[in-house]
């Protein structure tokens, strides 16, 4: 099945819920990044909550969600162009914690510390906001930020389950919001049977869709709006690696070069290698030394 994320509003437009199948698309960040179990979780479970948030925006606008805390992880970095692709990264991508019971320990994982949304909407300034990191379970953390930065109640379920094999069988999630004008009703009823639900991926195994995951928790005058691929893309190319070797300076260029004949770096969301040849360096440290003498 095709990774895609349904946008619907149900109970009298006073709730947006979006539900989505990324299974395909955490199974290309575990390969990318060979993630072990606690590892994959906890990225593919950003990564999917991500997702949606990009969805929400306009295509072009970019978000970059970034957990900075304690634990083995090592924090995350997640970026999109709200266009329905993500990529990341993360510390240690080795981890496998589990719980007492058998259950990868995303929260142990991940550990205390901070979310950071940095949302560049072209139009206007870029800005950041932060909230504190409430479980490390990610769904809690993005319910969390969007209660108290957005000032938006919403009920956020993530999952993503890893086989024997280590590859991701299943992953998905739901993002409810209820707008101005929801009904504390609504919110007891959602919240009922947001508690009686199973599992995002107990749900995706039975061979639910996105749209069965909405009907799961919406009202039976819920409209769906839009359907959207999403996917694991990065979007790196040589010119990214390029300003970043001109800002080292050409001193560093030059010693680099001497000791290793050429320069190679590699892309943190996708693996990517991109070599900078001799010819290369020499370019780029020309351009360097243009800009140094203007400014
Ligand atoms: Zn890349």
């Amino acid at each position: 099945m095709e990774d895609y994320v349904v946008k619907a509003y149900a109970y009298d437009g006073t709730v947006r819920m979006y539900a989505a199948s990324t299974t395909r698309l955490v199974e290309d960040a575990r390969r990318i990044h060979d993630l072990w179990p606690t590892s994959a979780a906890a990225l593919g479970r950003t990564l999917t909550a991500v997702a949606i948030m990009g969805t929400t925006y306009p295509a072009g606008d970019e978000l970059t969600i970034r957990f900075e805390s304690d634990g083995d992880l090592g924090g995350m970095i997640v970026t999109t162009k709200c266009d329905g692709y993500v990529r990341g990264t993360l510390g240690n991508p080795h981890v496998l914690m589990q719980k007492p019971d058998g259950k990868l320990d995303v929260g142990g994982a991940v550990g205390k510390g901070f979310l950071h949304v940095t949302k560049d909407l072209k139009v206007r300034d870029i800005f950041t906001s932060t909230s504190e990191i409430v479980t490390g379970e990610i769904g809690d953390d993005f319910a969390y930020y969007f209660a108290q930065s957005e000032q938006i109640p919403s009920v956020v379920a993530l999952g993503v389950k890893v086989g024997e094999d280590n590859a991701v069988m299943h992953a998905g999630g739901i993002i409810l919001q209820a707008m101005p004008g929801c009904k504390e009703e609504t919110i007891a009823t959602i919240e009922a049977r947001a508690s009686a639900m199973a599992n995002v991926t107990t749900l995706l195994e039975d061979r639910k869709t996105p749209e069965d995951l909405i009907a799961v928790l919406a009202d039976e005058n819920a409209r769906i709006l839009e359907r959207k691929p999403l996917g694991y893309r990065c979007d790196c190319s040589k010119e990214t690696f390029e300003r970043g070797l001109i800002a080292l300076g050409n001193e560093e260029l030059r010693s680099l070069l001497e000791e290793q004949g050429t320069i190679e770096t590699t892309c943190h969301f996708c693996q990517a290698i991109w070599r900078f040849t001799e010819v290369d360096v020499r370019r780029l440290m020309k351009q360097s030394k243009e800009k140094g003498s203007a400014s």
